[in-house]
């Protein structure tokens, strides 16, 4: 095995560029736009991309664009440091050969499709390394289906799957063998270790990770990665009475009343506990921790909630947020809320920015608005 120090130092002294090719025209997507500019959440595909490039070893990013991309691009790529474009050509062929000249030297460049933005810095990583000992590193995964050869829609035989596998980005190069490769064959091709294997040289494989697609697909947008999600929902109200503490996702609060109920009536982490349950289709609260129960009297609600998360999680599911709302005339909540956030986050295992808890009055309206009593709602997603 090889030291990780000596491989720290020789990144030190290389200088390791990626090449980002965003000029295709993606008509497969059925969108109007390139397929770099559309939404995903808060961010565009082609700022997923260069943030996972920008996580690895790579450092300077030149991303090969349209000629009617550019204003929407660099509006993008505005917040980024050490991104430029230039344009590309009629094909991707074309499109990687002016990259690369427009890069210039560098010692290691990575080459990457725009339309990837699921790649993890773990596997560019693995494309630089094995592009440092090598000479290249070309991402790629075991082939899963059955491939067949078929000739006017007669099958002329089965490939064993054994020894197959399907090519993605990035490819990673030793930037003169590159050069050297693109200049050396003639013709379109859609794969840059197939121009390098045709100019003589032998592409190294690099396992990747099959959530590393390439957006096609109108699907594939909306299908990302392949992670599915379920969203899930919770509500609960307890009344407010004397001589009881009040307690919302497991902080005390400091006030003269409390919530009444079988347990600790923690009516926040109980709305949770029932969003989580409700997303994994499983029984809510009342048929998990019955108020008949004497195990459960007076119990600690945060506690609860850490054992419902243990199933959920043990049915394969991962919390992507947690949002909830806490209904109270009063007390005013707003500067307990950090702490409610932390205590929650660290019953689910997950980060704070993963939970987020409002709080509202209802105006005076109602047993809320009476300070008859306290309510929460809250909404999960859950992704598997
Ligand atoms: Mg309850």
């Amino acid at each position: 095995m090889k030291s990780k120090k000596s491989k720290a130092d020789s990144y030190k002294n290389l200088s390791i560029s990626a090449l980002i090719l965003c000029a295709g025209h993606g008509a497969r997507t059925g969108l109007s736009y390139n397929k770099i500019l559309h939404y995903m959440g808060s961010k565009t595909v082609l700022e997923m991309t260069i943030e996972r490039m920008q996580s690895s070893l790579a450092g300077a990013i030149l991303l090969v664009i349209a000629p009617e991309d550019e204003k929407a691009v660099k509006e993008l790529i505005k917040p980024y440091k050490n991104v430029s474009v230039c344009y590309g050509g009629a094909t991707r062929t074309e499109s990687v050969r002016k990259g690369l000249n427009e890069l210039g030297y560098c010692d290691i460049v990575v080459i990457h499709d725009g339309a990837r933005p699921y790649v993890t810095a773990e596997v560019i990583n693995a494309s630089i390394d094995s592009a440092i000992d090598y000479g290249s590193g070309i991402v790629a995964v075991p082939t899963v289906d059955t491939i067949k050869e078929i000739r006017n829609n007669s099958v002329i035989r089965t490939l064993s799957r054994a020894g197959l596998y399907n090519i993605q980005t990035p490819q990673t190069f030793r930037y003169e063998d590159i050069c050297k490769a693109y200049n050396a064959v003639d013709g379109i091709f859609t794969d840059d270790s197939e121009v390098y294997e045709r100019a003589g040289f032998t592409p190294k494989i690099v396992v990747g990770d099959y959530k590393n697609v390439k957006i096609t697909t109108m699907e594939d947008l909306y299908r990302p990665a392949a992670v599915r999600s379920k969203i899930g929902v919770g509500f609960d109200v307890h009344p407010l009475v004397t001589g009881r503490p009040l307690i919302l996702g497991g902080v005390r609060i400091a006030y003269p009343k409390g919530l009444n109920g079988h347990s600790d009536a923690d009516v926040l982490t109980h709305a949770i506990m029932d969003a989580l349950l409700s997303a994994a289709g499983l029984p809510d609260i009342g048929v998990l921790f019955p108020d008949t129960d004497p195990r459960y009297k007076n119990v600690s609600s945060i506690g609860l909630l850490a054992t419902v998360n243990n199933n959920v999680m043990l049915r394969g599911f991962k919390i992507g947020n947690v949002s909830a709302v806490i209904m109270a005339q009063k007390p005013k909540l707003a500067d307990i809320i950090p702490e409610i956030r932390a205590s929650l986050a660290a019953a689910l295992k997950v980060s704070e920015q993963q939970v987020n808890v409002s709080a509202t009055t209802t105006e005076h309206l109602g047993i809320i608005g009476n300070e008859k009593g306290i309510a929460a709602s809250a909404t999960c997603l859950l992704n598997y």
